[in-house]
């Protein structure tokens, strides 16, 4: 039971079932597809780390580089308890499409590594760092493979990475790895840029559906990096009402509105966002079924499933999060009219910013955040518009139209290059 359970909710399996639906929908060549189904190369590492009490423990990473049809492959790094090989596989795709999408000269990939930062001290947490560099090294490269930041690691992980790396080449290498603290070459934007960037296309979803952004009230799963921005900018850019928050822990709601900032202290304090003053306690499923105008998931995969869509009462599901949605709940979504940010169109701040950083880093010339923000501000409504007008041509769901506008560009370049 517990198997079929986990095979259902494989993202690996999600990730192949939404391509299928796009290559029937594109009528695809098979030979395309079947490329496309399947990641181009893997590592899978073990690595063996001394902990802060003697002991070695060993820990399993991996490294998926899914396509290169249009570039060097690009995708974070995880670490996370429950990370599978499936889902870097999973997350890898999805970042072969995000890079298409926003038109970016990269293909994608993913890295993770099974472990809980939460309980490791920050030496060890630098050991653990260093160990999956010198494993996978040979595998990567400012041209080659770049990896960023994505659940549970930061700018300072970047750093000691990229120091790693750096160490091993003989000389700085700092174009290998983007999210690095902006004095290690780093850009300016990069922190919110996952956040901002689905802001962008929030802005134009609400005039697509013709939503008072001043009005709406907001609920954000999820308090890492993106959803602790994405409460934080609805509120400053857009003028939106926080209503509720949550993290791993639980969540809070608040009729008149929360403050992201005040949160953010109390989660730095506390280790979570539950037990803010006047604040109901809800759970993390309660939260998704909140009345509100706009739910921005933005935490883990597979958290809006066919057994509560047909009770989300949100006119615009901004994914922040990787995968949130599964196709069951897809369908429901879109029968009920509710407007979705597809994952590898919302969340694409980050990789376009990391690209931003690459683009300096190259040059070393370094650009200031205004120019940063515009530049971001141009890709990403570029691509909603495209995803939009797709959506409307085929007449598709927003997800569809995004892995249409995705995969067309992806098979097309491997067609020019006579992969097939
Ligand atoms: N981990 C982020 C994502 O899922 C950013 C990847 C990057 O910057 O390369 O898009």
């Amino acid at each position: 039971m517990e198997v079929k359970q986990m095979t259902k909710f494989n993202p690996f399996e999600v990730a192949q079932r939404q391509l299928d639906e796009c290559a029937r929908i594109l009528n695809l060549d098979p030979d395309v597809h079947a490329i496309l189904r399947v990641p181009m190369r893997e590592l899978h590492v073990s690595l063996p780390v001394r902990m802060d009490d003697g002991s070695i423990k060993i820990f399993q990473g991996f490294r998926v580089q899914y396509n290169d049809a249009r570039g060097p492959t690009k995708g974070g790094i995880r670490f996370h308890p429950d990370e599978t090989i499936d889902t870097v596989r999973a997350l890898a795709a999805w970042m072969t499409w995000k890079c298409s999408l926003l038109d970016l000269p990269l293909g994608g990939a993913k890295g993770g590594v099974i472990c809980n930062p939460k309980e490791m001290s920050q030496a060890e947490l630098e050991r653990l760092s260093r160990a999956y560099i010198q494993a996978i090294h040979q595998f990567i490269g400012p041209d080659k493979d770049i990896p960023a930041p994505d659940v549970y690691t930061n700018p300072q992980i970047m750093a000691w990475m990229m120091d790693e790396y750096s160490k091993i080449a003989g000389k700085n290498q700092f174009g290998v790895i983007t999210g690095k603290p902006i004095i290690l070459g780093g850009s300016a934007g990069r922190g919110d840029a996952t956040a901002r960037g689905g802001i962008c296309t929030l802005r134009e979803a609400a005039k697509e559906c013709g939503i008072d952004l001043k009005k709406a009230t907001v609920a954000v799963q999820g308090y890492g990096n993106a959803g602790y921005y994405g409460a934080y900018l609805a509120k400053s850019l857009l003028g939106c009402k926080i209503v509720a928050v949550s993290d791993s822990k639980g969540g809070i709601f608040s009729k008149e509105g929360l403050d992201p900032e005040a949160v953010r202290k109390h989660k730095a304090k506390t280790g979570s966002v539950i037990n803010f003053p006047n604040t109901k306690a809800i759970s993390n499923g309660d939260l998704l079924e909140l009345e509100v105008d706009i739910l921005i998931p933005a935490a883990l995969e597979n958290v809006i499933t066919e057994k509560n869509a047909p009770n989300i009462k949100a006119k615009i599901v901004a994914e922040l999060a990787n995968g949130p949605t599964t196709p069951e709940a897809d369908d429901i979504l879109y029968k009920n009219g509710v407007h979705v940010i597809p994952d590898f169109l919302c969340n694409a701040g980050g990789v376009t910013v990391s690209y931003f950083e690459m683009v300096q880093n190259f040059y070393m010339y370094f650009w200031d955040e205004k120019e940063v923000h515009q530049r971001l501000d141009r890709k990403m409504t570029t691509a909603y518009h495209s995803v939009l007008d797709a959506s409307k041509k085929y007449n598709i769901n927003m997800r569809q139209a995004a892995y249409v506008v995705a995969v067309e560009r992806v098979a097309e370049a491997m067609k020019l290059r006579a992969w097939v």
